[in-house]
């Protein structure tokens, strides 16, 4: 999550999507048209990642320790959910970045998970059309891995994934009217570095990018939460956001911290509780957190952007709207 942003993109009055039972005819069969892309592209995503040596691993929901989705003055969740459980305090899941490092340091050089997320996100934000209070992430992570390596996985990935949609799934793209206009450029993708957004756009450069750029772009150099790579020298962030048109962000992703004396001074510096991430800095201590990077796609973005949704509450089956609580 980058620091100072505000809601994304497109806060025009946005028709707030409706639960299944209220759906007439047509929107149920729009709703079963979203379906089959939806299932089209987990196939193909989930086949990539592991026929390039992915582990697919299942997701966690509780834990001591969570994403801080912070440092962030525009911090972005209403409430934080802990619940207590066998007399212990648990989170629930804002992202599975703790457990991906340690896994990626001690198992699986090379994982992926689909990642249930829980980020009650302030309702005012039913209105960006882009975010949800729960949502999946396709989150991956890989040992000793450079981020232009990440990032040309992802290029790849994203290619295929709109070949193949265009081969299989013509007929829905049609329906969507996105057969034509649905198109990933060859890599590398374009990259910029936030700091020449932000002299040409200001501190609202998150918000702009999205009806300035005609296809997937890359930002770099993002100020973001500890564990993500800081060159203390440069002051020049090691990570990745990847920018679609018209809508914004679908993917964060790094290469990340693993010394021990480096993530405890950014958690001072940021205020983060050290206690909530006493495993991570006891492995980082003992030398047992290995160099990695990786990212984690929005599965729901990615799909709202395929079909050209207006909402990304259109996408999920039982929307989960910032504010709107539907009885599923
Ligand atoms: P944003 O700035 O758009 O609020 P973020 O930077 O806070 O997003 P990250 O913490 O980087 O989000 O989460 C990783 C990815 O998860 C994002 O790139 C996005 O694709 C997805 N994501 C994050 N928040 C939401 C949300 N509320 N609803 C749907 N997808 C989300
Ligand atoms: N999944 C992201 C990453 O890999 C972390 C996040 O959700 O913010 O960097
Ligand atoms: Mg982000």
């Amino acid at each position: 999550m980058p620091i100072s942003k505000e809601p994304a993109t497109r806060t025009l009055a946005i028709r707030i999507p409706r639960p299944l039972e209220q759906l007439s005819k047509d929107e149920l069969e729009r709703k079963q048209h979203i379906g089959k892309v939806t299932t089209r592209t987990l196939r193909t995503l989930t086949e990539k990642f592991a026929s390039r040596g992915f582990e697919w691993t299942l997701p966690v929901i509780f834990a001591k320790s969570t994403d801080p989705l912070w440092p962030d003055p525009g911090a972005s969740i209403e409430t934080r959910i802990e619940t207590e459980i066998y007399g212990e305090t648990v989170r629930t899941t804002l992202s599975m970045i703790i457990h991906k490092i340690v896994a990626c340091s001690l198992l699986h050089p090379k994982f992926f998970t689909l990642s249930p997320n829980v980020r009650i996100e302030k309702r005012e934000r039913r209105a960006t059309g882009w975010h949800a209070y729960e949502f999946t992430q396709l989150d991956f992570e890989a040992r000793n891995t450079e981020s232009k390596d990440i990032r040309r996985i992802v290029e790849d990935i994203l290619r295929g994934l709109l070949e193949d949609l265009k081969k299989n799934s013509r007929e829905e793209l049609t329906y969507f009217n996105r057969y034509k206009s649905l198109d990933a450029p060859s890599s590398p993708f374009k990259v910029y570095d936030r700091e020449d957004l932000e002299a040409k756009y200001g501190k609202q450069w998150e918000t702009q990018l999205p009806s300035a750029i005609k296809e997937p772009t890359w930002v770099t150099n993002i100020p973001r939460e500890f564990y993500d790579y800081e060159d203390f020298d440069t002051r020049k962030w090691d990570n990745y956001d990847l920018f679609l048109p018209r809508y914004g962000e679908v993917l964060s992703g790094a290469r990340r911290e693993y010394e021990h004396g480096k993530i405890t001074a950014k958690m001072e510096r940021d205020g983060v509780k050290k206690e909530n991430y006493e495993l991570l800095l006891t492995l980082a201590k003992e030398g047992r957190v290995k160099p990695s990077a990786g990212a984690g796609i929005g599965v729901e973005r990615l799909v709202s952007w395929i079909v050209g949704a207006e909402h990304i509450g259109e996408v999920q089956l039982f929307p989960k709207i910032p504010g709107v609580v539907y009885e599923l």
